[in-house]
């Protein structure tokens, strides 16, 4: 199968061939055809299976080669934004719209990027001067409403990209609002890498008759990847991981903490042991996670530290080593974090270092992938047999919350069928509800999961 015989235009098709592509990928070749149809969409891809392309590709092609798309070409029609595209983070919207600027290179649609953390002004004359294809965060898109800045009349294509995560995030009210602005009549794209309750009662209210698509998960490809637990002393973490960056002379690590603070102090004790090392998380400006990220992927950082909200969509390609610093606290974030290595048939490893305050969540883990993770102990790192658990700090500041019987303390995802039906967010639950719900109650977020808000 060839991007060609998908049915997408030569300009489009020149794009991808550039980029080194020559296939594509599973998610492509259900999706790519799907949305060229003009239907909806229901999709369950991941990042890592060429999801955006999916739907980046189509939705050029749609936008070039119509009517409008020809006008356009022929400058008799103003430039509207048609194809509104919402991710949950920063990165992963800025990392769609570098997508869509890649491919649609040959084609004369533009785009722009809106997210929060930044100034709002610029933003505003890009979106003055005439945008094809617009990507935002929920958030500062709504600012941007609220100030009669941004202009959606005119979608006819609308994107949910990673849709779960935007859940998650506490977002629903905000998509429901944006979706009231829209225009009833357009197509419909939903991906996520999960499908919860949540996510089924969203899709049934906002996909009429859809295409549904799934490609393999994840967690069926991890076998590629290098797994070890490192069982350790819970103040001895730094150390360990000081100790293994060196000996082991690694470049390019990722390392998952479970707090911004966490990720703040890890910072500061890698670099007095001489190691490079940034954070990226929620707290940080968007201008030093831009500058984290970039140093990171030319490899001139040697250590990039992260939680997982602001981790999320990060694209790096061959990305050698992944290391959980702390257990995530839902275990479908593991797959995540270490599905960021071994990509693309690239061998990978990922590191957990474990405490004994953390062997439930491991448990968790090791049920969700099916595999029990060697274990291996680094002489001068041997865990005191003898220490107690103690209960997680799950939030910066917050007291301590217990995490022991399997129980999800953050209770923010309902992806795994074993979560603790303590919802946290009222809204979002009930099928095929109108988006008529406001104010107070919409915003109740889980401590692990509190959103940056992205404004
Ligand atoms: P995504 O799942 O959209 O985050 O994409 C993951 C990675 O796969 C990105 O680095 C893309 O550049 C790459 N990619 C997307 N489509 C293809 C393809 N057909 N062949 C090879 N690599 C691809």
């Amino acid at each position: 199968m060839s991007f060609s015989t998908l049915g997408l235009s030569e300009a489009i098709v020149r794009a991808v061939t550039e980029q080194g592509y020559t296939a594509p990928t599973p998610i492509q070749s259900q999706a790519i055809p799907a949305v060229l149809n003009g239907g909806d969409l229901l999709a369950g891809a991941q990042t890592g299976t060429g999801k955006t392309a999916g739907f980046t590709l189509p939705i050029l092609h749609r936008l070039s080669t119509d009517k409008v798309g020809s006008a356009l070409r022929n400058k008799t029609v103003p430039r509207q934004i048609r194809a509104l595209v919402l991710t949950p983070t920063r990165e992963l919207a800025a990392q769609v719209e570098e997508s869509v600027r890649v491919y649609g290179k040959y084609t004369n649609l533009n785009s722009a990027v809106i997210f929060g953390g930044v100034g709002i002004n610029p933003q505003i004359k890009l979106l003055k001067q005439g945008v094809d294809i617009l990507v935002a965060t929920p958030g500062r898109l709504l600012d941007h409403v609220g100030q009669g800045t941004v202009d959606l009349k005119n979608i006819e294509i609308l994107i949910l990209d990673e849709a779960d995560r935007m859940l998650d995030m506490g977002f629903i009210h905000d998509i429901r609002k944006v979706l009231a602005v829209l225009p009833p009549k357009r197509q419909n794209l939903l991906f996520s890498a999960t499908f919860s309750d949540e996510i089924k009662a969203l899709a049934d209210r906002l996909l009429d008759n859809p295409a549904s698509i799934e490609v393999a998960r994840r967690n069926s490809t991890v076998e590629v990847i290098a797994q070890t637990i490192h069982p350790v002393d819970r103040d001895k973490k730094h150390p360990m991981l000081a100790h293994l960056i060196k000996t082991n002379n690694w470049h390019q690590v990722l390392v998952f903490t479970r707090t911004k603070h966490g990720a703040n102090k890890l910072v500061e004790q890698l670099g007095k042991d001489g190691i490079g090392a940034m954070a990226i998380h929620g707290n940080k400006s968007q201008s030093a996670r831009t500058k984290a990220l970039a140093e990171f992927k030319d490899g001139s950082l040697q250590v990039l530290v992260a939680t997982d909200i602001a981790a999320r969509g990060i694209d790096i390609d061959q990305l050698p080593h992944v290391v959980n610093y702390d257990l995530p606290n839902v275990p479908e974030d593991y797959v995540h974090r270490i599905g960021r290595t071994g990509r693309a048939g690239a061998t990978g490893e990922a590191v957990s270092l474990v405490c004994v305050d953390e062997h439930q969540m491991l448990k968790d883990i090791e049920k969700l992938i099916k595999q029990t993770l060697p274990r291996h102990v680094i002489p001068g790192f041997e865990p005191d047999p003898t220490a107690r658990a103690q209960p997680i700090q799950l939030r910066s500041g917050a007291p301590g919350h217990a995490n022991r019987g399997g129980g999800r303390p953050g209770g923010n995802r309902s992806a795994g069928s074993a979560g603790n039906g303590a919802k946290p967010r009222a809204p979002g639950a009930a099928p095929s509800s109108a988006p008529k719900r406001s104010g107070a109650g919409a915003r109740s977020h889980s401590p692990a999961s509190r959103p940056n808000r992205d404004r």
